[in-house]
């Protein structure tokens, strides 16, 4: 991609309304537009980012089992009389009518849509366990809106529902989902640690937040240090085997929300030294909750000895569009974003120093080609703008690599490689250049 034919409205100014680094940058690294409170538009370098964590959140709950849908945005409001929420939900349901006045709703989530599509064709236990998901904007009308796309009025969120014929088929459910979370997160380059939640209005008796550690979070958090370094299950993991020894791994250490924190238990089982008491971002919340839903709106599978009974469900949310905020609160230093290589909008900047000297962008065509070869993403910065200026800009945006060529260089037969974590530089031949990246 050139980026002189790219739309990447970078700013110089610190936007004043935006409080916490990830809003800031964000907006100056040109990736998000407010359009409303709480509404944005994804720019182009944003949704790449957006669309590769997406990807990993797919691809993890495809290999835990799931089967992806898509359900709408806009719901009846009957449905939600039938589930018996929709008058408790209150002003955080955006609530529309059309031009029949029919009532609907804007979802902010959507146990009861899939509770009406799983009554209308499950009628057996043969299909279960079943995990249906879908990624799909959500809107709640926020009382305050605020840090940017982290607490938004419309949002990108993963969910996935589970259909158990009993408790014990659930609490396996359950375990898949805390388990495919762990490794959707960490292939994100992010630590997000499960703690004992508060079960909220979704209802239920077991629920776990997922949660980033980081200053700027919304949540106080408790926990026993030793959870921050357990193993993240690997690519190979059974999700057909016995998945509680992982689960009690990771929930045997001390690590609670404020909501549910017991500070007396939190001293009698932590050593001192290992008490971390800090902030948190809620990227994830997996529940079970029982028949709350299907009892109400009589989503009944037959046993296998007959007889039907209300199926037993969990809901597990993920905050897809949240986490592009919490990324880079987890990932930045004063010059800009500094992007894991997983998610990075591109993997590769490269800087040209002589645009107009055909034989530099050559090579910087050249280098490019063979980047996106190998299944890497490019941007190359042709604008005729001075060094500096396209130096602070690459820093800002955050791509893992940068690759410097000029005139000078090319004269020796060199580029320059930067790796943007670390600021470390290295002049090596052009042709090792590619090597060196992938
Ligand atoms: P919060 O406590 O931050 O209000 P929640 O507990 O109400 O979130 P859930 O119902 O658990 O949210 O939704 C699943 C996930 O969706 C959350 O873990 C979070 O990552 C994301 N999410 C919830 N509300 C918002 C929002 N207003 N903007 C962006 N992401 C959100
Ligand atoms: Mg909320
Ligand atoms: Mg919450
Ligand atoms: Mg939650």
């Amino acid at each position: 991609m050139r980026l002189s034919r790219y739309l990447l409205p970078t700013l110089k100014e610190t936007p004043a309304e935006a409080q916490i680094a990830s809003h800031r940058l964000m907006l100056r690294a040109g990736l998000i537009r407010q359009e409303a409170a709480g509404i944005y538009s994804w720019l182009p370098a944003g949704l790449r980012v957006l669309r590769k964590i997406e990807a990993i959140v797919r691809e993890e709950m495809n290999r835990a089992g799931a089967l992806e849908l898509l359900m709408p945005t806009l719901q009846l409001a009957d449905l939600w009389r039938e589930s018996g929420r929709y008058d408790a939900y209150g002003p955080e349901m955006l609530r529309i009518r059309d031009r029949h006045e029919r009532e609907l709703l804007y979802g902010p989530t959507n146990e009861d849509m899939v509770t009406a599509l799983f009554r209308a064709h499950v009628k057996s236990y043969r299909a279960l366990p079943m995990n249906l998901y879908h990624v799909q904007w959500k809107f709640r009308d926020e009382q305050r809106p605020r840090f940017g796309v982290m607490r938004g009025r419309e949002f990108l969120m993963k969910d996935a529902y589970s259909f158990d014929l009993d408790e014990a088929g659930a609490r396996r459910s359950y375990q898949r989902m805390f388990v495919a979370y762990l490794r959707t997160f960490a292939r994100m380059g992010i630590r997000a640690i499960p703690m004992r939640a508060e079960t909220g209005p979704i209802g239920g008796d077991l629920s776990h937040e997922f949660l980033v550690l980081a200053q700027t979070g919304e949540s106080a958090v408790y926990c026993d240090r030793a959870v921050l370094d357990l193993p993240i299950p690997g690519a190979d993991t059974d999700y057909d085997g016995d998945l509680e020894p992982v689960v009690r791994q990771w929930t045997t250490p001390y690590a609670a929300t404020e909501d549910v924190h017991d500070g007396e238990r939190f001293e009698r089982e932590v050593p001192a030294e290992r008490r971390v008491h800090t902030r948190g971002i809620e990227v994830g919340q997996v529940f079970y909750f029982g028949t709350k839903y299907s009892e109400p709106m009589k989503a009944l599978v037959a046993g296998a000895e007959g007889g039907e009974r209300p199926v037993h469900g969990g809901s597990y949310g993920i905050g897809v569009s949240r986490l592009v905020g919490a990324i880079i609160e987890a990932g930045h230093d004063e010059a800009g974003i500094v992007w894991p290589d997983a998610v990075a909008p591109f993997n590769v900047g490269i800087v040209d120093l002589d645009p107009d000297d055909a034989q530099v962008d050559a090579a910087c065509t050249q280098l490019q080609a063979s980047l996106q070869a190998q299944g890497l993403d490019v941007l190359h910065d042709d604008t005729g703008e001075r060094a500096g200026v396209k130096f602070a800009r690459m820093d800002l945006l955050g791509l893992p690599w940068q690759l410097i060529v000029g005139r000078r260089g090319l004269a020796g037969g060199t580029v320059e490689l930067k790796r943007r974590a670390s600021g470390e530089r290295l002049e090596l031949p052009l042709a090792d250049a590619v090597a060196r990246i992938v």
